[in-house]
């Protein structure tokens, strides 16, 4: 009988006990879903590096970590996790990130703060341009950006994508390496950030790559703070740059005197682009667990050298 800890804030156990309860029972009859046991005994850890886990040294019997979180790089600093550690792929998050992606891609394209908040009562019947003129660049054409990259190319939007190892993803201009970042930067009026923090990854928008930016471009950043130089974005908002919409930031929640707060430019969400749904990543769970049980591979496990 599988011992699998949900190794969680308590009041995230209230939310997933059902759900995850249930979809192990389907997958894994004979499992025994716990939010408290003696490190010894897990068989499985389901994983919020939030919660109550700081060292895995003691968890001599776990044979899979189950991160319920997209981003690992939290879990990757626990001391002595070891273990495979299998990250986050959820269809809920991945949905969620298409509708705040689409949705803040929308917002710029079509120029809705001009008509949102209005108080001269301007009236300026320009008609916005349509999506095939404007280009939206992706960073990361993983599970989420390439969800979000696709998304957007259905609605018409010219979109450039950048990711590690070469892709071919139809009605997406997809590029890779260096030159390729480069490239896709130089043309994207919408950029959107979708890479996961990593060490090749930590300050990737920096001075000299926001300057590469379409003059009025606009930066999301739904995806690490740490990929943003902070200053430079400030620096570049201060300029050309058009706008930030940032969902993420170094420090959680944003401290209240960073200037990130009541800059004219900057629209703040708190860290609230997509999150892991129980429905839906109960299943994913509970197919792992099912598939370490059978001595089949793991699902979406994660590349420590490569840091996700
Ligand atoms: P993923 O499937 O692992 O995809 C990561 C993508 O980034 C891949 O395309 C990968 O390239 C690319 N990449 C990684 N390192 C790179 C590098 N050095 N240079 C170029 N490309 C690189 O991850 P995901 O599920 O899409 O999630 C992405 C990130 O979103 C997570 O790590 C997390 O930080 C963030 N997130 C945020 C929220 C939120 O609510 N704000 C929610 C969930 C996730 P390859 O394809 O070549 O490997």
């Amino acid at each position: 009988m599988p011992t699998v800890l949900f190794a969680a804030r308590p009041e995230s156990w209230r939310t997933w006990r059902e759900p995850l309860g249930r979809a192990l029972a389907e997958a894994v009859p004979s499992a025994r879903l716990t939010p408290e046991a003696e490190p010894e005994a897990a068989d499985y850890v389901v994983l919020s590096p939030s919660g109550p886990i700081a060292d895995f040294a003691p968890y001599v019997r776990t044979r899979a970590v189950l991160n319920l979180w997209a981003g690992v790089e939290e879990a990757l600093a626990i001391p002595n996790l070891t273990q495979p550690l299998a990250r986050m792929v959820d269809p809920g998050l991945t949905q969620g990130m298409v509708e705040w992606v689409t949705g803040h891609v929308l917002r710029h394209h079509l120029g809705m703060d001009a008509h949102v908040a209005n108080p001269e009562r301007r009236w300026d019947p320009v008609a916005p341009p349509l999506a095939p003129s404007r280009r939206v660049g992706v960073l990361g054409l993983g599970e989420l950006g390439a969800a979000c990259a696709a998304a957007l190319a259905r609605l018409g939007f010219d979109v450039a994508g950048w990711s590690r190892s070469a892709k071919a993803i139809e009605g997406i201009e997809a590029r890779h390496g260096p030159d390729g970042l480069d490239a896709v930067l130089r043309r994207s009026d919408v950029l959107v950030l979708l890479l996961p923090l990593t060490p090749a990854t930590e300050g990737l928008l920096d001075a000299r790559r926001l300057a590469l930016l379409p003059p009025g471009a606009v930066v999301l950043n739904p995806g690490r703070g740490g990929l943003v130089v902070d200053d430079a974005l400030i620096a570049a908002l201060d300029g050309p740059l058009g706008h930030a919409t940032l969902d993420v930031f170094r420090t959680e929640p944003l401290p209240r005197a960073h200037p990130f707060w009541g800059h004219p430019k900057v629209t703040v969400t708190p860290h609230i682009a997509s999150a892991t749904r129980p429905e839906t990543a109960s299943r994913c769970i509970a197919e792992n667990v099912r598939r370490c049980e059978a001595g089949e591979p793991l699902l979406h496990l994660v590349d420590r050298d490569r840091g996700y």
